[in-house]
This record gives C-alpha cells, sequence and structure tokens, in this order.
C-alpha cells in the first residue's frame, strides 16, 4: 500500500484469490497455505501422476490447471462458481478463475469413506477427471454418468500408479440400498458417498472388464454429443465405449 507501483498491479492482481499463498511449482501447480507445504508436495506427486497418466488414457493434449490447496481458515476465500462457500472439507473443481483450479482442503471431510491410503489420491484424480472432461464444451448428462466417468477414471490411473484398490474396494457396502441408476438427489452426504463407492466399484469392474480404452471412448463421446443425454441414451452410450458385450454387461452388474 502506498507505492506508485501498486495502482497499476492492482487492475491485474486484485481477482487472484489467496494472494498470500505458496507456489509449487509443476505440470498442476499447487498454491498452498504456507503451512501446508508438506501436503502440498504430497499433492502435487499425485496429482503430477493423475495428469500425465489421463493424458496418455485419453489421448489428449492436457488442459492447462491449476491447483489450490486451502488452509481451513481461508476456505471462504477460495474462488467458486456460487457466492456461498461450498461444504468444507469436499474438493471441488471450479472454472471461475483462469486457468481453472482444483480447490482442495487441507484436510478431507470425515464422509469420505473407506479411508485407506487410496483415498486422497482417488479422491484427487476423480477431481482431476472432472478437470479434463469439462476442458471442452459437454452436455447435461444423468448423475450417474457424470459421476461414473471421473471414477472409472480415478481408479485407471490408481492402476497405472500400481496403488492397489482390493483393499479400499472390500470395505465398500456393495449394497446400500439403491443402485447407481436408481440414486436420486437431492441426497445426505453419507448416501452421496455410497453412491460415488459403488461407481468406483462399477469403474473399476468395468476396467477389469473391458480395459482402459472405454475410457478414452466415453470422454470422447461425451465431447461430441451436442443434445442433452437422457437416461436410456446415456445407457446406449456407455454400453457402446465399454465394446462388444458393454450393454449385457452393465446390465448384469448389481451395481447399476
Ligand atoms: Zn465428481
Amino acid at each position: 500500500m502506498g507505492r506508485a507501483g501498486n495502482a497499476v498491479e492492482s487492475p491485474h492482481r486484485r481477482d487472484v484469490p489467496l494472494a498470500g499463498y505458496a507456489s509449487l511449482d509443476a505440470e498442476v501447480p499447487v498454491f498452498h497455505a504456507p503451512r501446508l507445504g508438506r501436503k502440498a508436495g504430497e499433492v502435487r506427486g499425485y496429482l503430477a501422476r493423475g495428469y500425465g497418466s489421463l493424458a496418455g488414457i485419453l489421448s489428449i493434449e492436457p488442459p492447462a490447471i491449476t491447483a489450490f490447496l486451502v488452509a481451513d481458515e481461508d476456505w471462504e476465500s477460495a474462488p467458486r462458481e456460487n457466492a456461498r462457500p461450498y461444504p468444507p472439507g469436499l474438493p471441488y473443481f471450479t472454472r471461475s478463475v483462469e486457468p481453472p483450479t482444483l480447490v482442495l482442503p487441507e484436510e478431507l471431510s470425515p464422509v469420505f469413506r473407506p479411508r485407506t491410503p487410496a483415498t486422497l489420491p482417488l479422491t484427487l484424480w476423480h477431481e482431476l477427471a472432472h478437470a479434463f472432461l469439462l476442458g471442452r464444451e459437454v452436455v447435461r448428462t444423468p448423475a450417474w454418468l457424470g459421476e461414473f466417468v471421473p471414477q472409472a477414471a480415478s481408479a485407471a490411473v490408481a492402476r497405472r500408479a500400481g496403488l492397489p484398490l482390493e483393499d479400499h474396494l472390500s470395505r465398500i457396502d456393495r449394497e446400500p440400498g439403491f443402485t447407481v441408476r436408481g440414486f436420486s438427489g437431492p441426497a445426505g452426504a453419507w448416501d452421496q458417498m455410497s453412491f460415488q463407492n459403488l461407481l468406483l466399484v462399477l469403474g473399476s469392474a468395468a476396467l477389469d472388464g473391458f480395459g482402459e480404452g472405454f475410457l478414452r471412448r466415453i470422454f470422447h463421446t461425451l465431447w461430441e454429443v451436442d443434445r442433452v443425454v437422457d437416461g436410456e441414451r446415456a445407457e446406449e452410450l456407455l454400453g457402446d465405449a465399454l465394446g462388444s458385450g458393454g450393454p449385457a454387461w452393465l446390465a448384469s452388474r448389481p451395481e447399476f
């Protein structure tokens, strides 16, 4: 304040959120609260792994994005689309700033279950997959397809990273009282987690049965369709993306 240069700089800097944050350079730069340097290094590693893997799986030039690792006390200042802050502890992707950014809490909400060494990386790769998908225009789809895609993608990154998912998947309740197609909002945070976990089970099984090629096909399909995708169409699109036997396989899955 008071230096002549500030008057020139401020129009460009005013919208930069969390301006006191330090940055870790990387393909996905991580801005972090000064006290969260150690965690930021961990996050940077996972994001680098996911970024490279997803670009390879999807055969695309990855989108330019950043990440903010936000301290609890700064959560209300984090970039977002809406005026009101989002619930604490829930990571999200936002295009409200340029480049678009992943907003990550210093600790995941207790609602993230199961808690295993895979929980944090899977969550980061899920948000990263949203960022890749939203790097191009996409139409509305049923929630189950819109969340199946990042869950399957995060499982695919885990496989490439050599991160064993068996233990994590074994702790998931396979019968929460609904299927992914039957799940409907608005729902509480715990049901949302059960829904996401069912999709992770389904995505992982799809990778076992069909390999990761279907991910490239479903991403590209979602970038190409130009009309809102209803439930029936969503099933066709995913069945076709899976490949030969895809529709019958989907219909046979208990989670579906
Ligand atoms: Zn999601």
